[in-house]
């Protein structure tokens, strides 16, 4: 494996800048390290390499020319298939979508783009982003690069896995419910969970829009941040879009520094149903943290218990609502249409044909819940656990600075393990999930490798809602003092022997 393609995105930003090597060979390297790895790995849907190579040779001309370029240019980044990018199919991982070529580039693509950075292509996910192993993608589902025969984890599978296989520096996830959290932990990676209207939805693939929210996937918390830092800010366009100057999230990662800080532990996340592995790598981190500097407490926040049931009836009531435009007539699929059938029957073998089974059991439940005689007993009574939830982290705030928790109850799972127990699939975002409720921000962090299965384990961290500065206070420390332990990255270079 080219090396280039195991440096830091800020170390390769660097290298461009310094004339060390272009912006092409950059791009030309994990363009190789693709063609290599991905035939098994299938991180990625789409790659279109000739315009990849024709930015990096912009790029490199702009350097040339003497012209400012951003401190991320030339670094070859990977767009999850939910982002809709002008010129490349947006597919969302369905066959509602398959050979959809999007008319307009999502906002989070004009900030890659006004910043120089190279789209290497689109990454496979959870059909519509429903599902936490990228099994439900209609195009087949992305191998861990830790262990092929286990899920990279979902919806944003895709993404983590183009990192953890070395196939982009940089990687653009988004997260509903856990999307790119419980991903990053799955595949030793980072992936931040911004603040809620914190980075622009435009042009971005509506799942359930009360939850969604765009976010960075890196290898190491500074790189997360430098493209959390290109992503955020304001947009228009996006009705949800704060309209606030954004937490200093680089400083936070470069500062390293946690003393004083006090971080709360979510007593309710940990015991029955948790792995001892990544409890044990869990207690490490926390122990780690204190050494640094932090001051620890426990923390409990009773209503997280309820928050899986809460998020599975609001998740699905606004799923529904937003695929029902996909209807066979405006655009995607369009089935059974002989010029003799009415446009109902279109409409229903289109969504019938169309969307595979995860997509459509969210539609039932969700229109199920929404239905005028269950409205208040299933919609009302979930939207008011969410105000519990609020509640509970507004209450652990006035005491502690951030929580912390596992990311997941357990390490990657077997690929075929989870697919016929949707409640078992779920579980994998126990831990996620009451962020995306509360609209606050989080991130995984990578904690290490489970001692019992030797795959890796994340730690999560919760911060307040526009104080995404101390989730990267935290991944810094954690990063840096888990490096020293184990004597370098957590990440080892895998390449396709190592796996075999
Ligand atoms: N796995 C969760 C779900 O299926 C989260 C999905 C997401 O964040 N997009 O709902």
């Amino acid at each position: 494996m080219n090396e280039l393609t195991q440096t830091s995105a800020r170390g390769l930003a660097q290298m461009i800048r310094d004339g060390e090597v272009s912006c092409e060979e950059v791009t030309q390297a994990h363009l190789d390290r693709i063609a290599e790895v991905d035939g098994d790995i299938h991180a990625f849907l789409f790659v279109d390499g000739e315009r990849a190579l024709a930015s990096a040779r912009r790029v490199d001309a702009k350097r040339a020319a003497g012209e400012p370029t951003h401190e991320l240019a030339g670094v070859p980044v990977a767009l999850k298939d939910a982002y809709v990018y002008q010129g490349t199919p947006t597919t969302c991982g369905s066959r509602m979508l398959e050979n959809w070529y999007s008319p307009y580039d999502a906002a989070v693509v004009e900030r890659l783009q006004g910043a120089d950075m190279i789209i290497l292509g689109k990454t496979n996910l959870d059909e519509f982003a429903l599902g936490s192993s990228t099994e439900t993608s209609a195009f087949g589902p992305t191998h861990n690069p830790w262990d092929l025969a286990r899920v990279p984890g979902g919806s944003g599978g895709g993404s983590a896995a183009a990192l953890a296989g070395f196939e982009a520096a940089l990687a653009i996830g988004s997260d509903t419910g856990g999307s790119i959290r419980q991903p990053a932990a799955l595949t030793g990676t980072v992936g931040v969970k911004p603040t809620y209207g914190g980075v622009s939805r435009w042009g971005l693939v509506a799942t359930a829009s009360s939850l969604d929210q765009p976010g960075p996937c890196a290898r190491n918390a500074l790189d997360a941040a430098l493209l959390h830092q290109v992503m955020g800010g304001y947009d228009r366009r996006d009705s949800t879009s704060i309209k606030a100057p954004m937490p200093d999230v680089v400083g936070a990662a470069r500062r390293q520094d946690v003393s004083g800080m006090k971080i709360g532990i979510v007593k309710q996340f940990g015991g029955e149903g948790f792995a001892p592995g990544v409890e044990q790598r869990f207690h490490e981190a926390i122990e780690l943290l204190a050494q640094a500097g932090a001051e620890i407490e426990e923390v409990s926040c009773p209503s997280f218990d309820l928050a899986l049931a809460a998020y599975y009836l609001i998740m699905p009531a606004e799923v529904s609502s937003n695929l029902a435009r996909f209807d066979g007539m405006r655009y995607g699929l369009q089935a059974g249409d002989d010029g003799t059938r009415s446009a109902d029957q279109v409409m229903r073998a289109s969504r019938r044909a169309g969307f595979g089974d995860e997509a459509k059991r969210r539609i039932i439940l969700g229109t199920y819940a929404l239905s005028a005689g269950y409205y208040d007993a299933y919609y009302g009574s979930a939207q008011k656990v969410r105000t519990l939830i609020i509640e509970d982290f507004t209450k652990a705030f006035a005491s502690v600075d951030v929580l912390l928790s596992p990311s997941t109850p357990t390490t990657a799972f077997k690929i075929g393990e989870r697919v016929e127990d949707p409640m078992a699939m779920y579980k994998a975002d126990l831990c996620t999930i009451p962020v995306n409720l509360a609209g606050n921000a989080a991130a995984s962090f990578p904690a290490g490798l489970s001692p019992e299965d030797g795959l890796p384990v994340g730690v999560q961290v919760m911060a307040p809602a526009l104080a995404d500065d101390r989730l990267y206070q935290v991944g810094a420390v954690l990063e840096a003092v888990l490096e020293q332990r184990w004597g370098g990255p957590i990440w080892a270079p895998l390449t396709k022997e190592d796996q075999r």
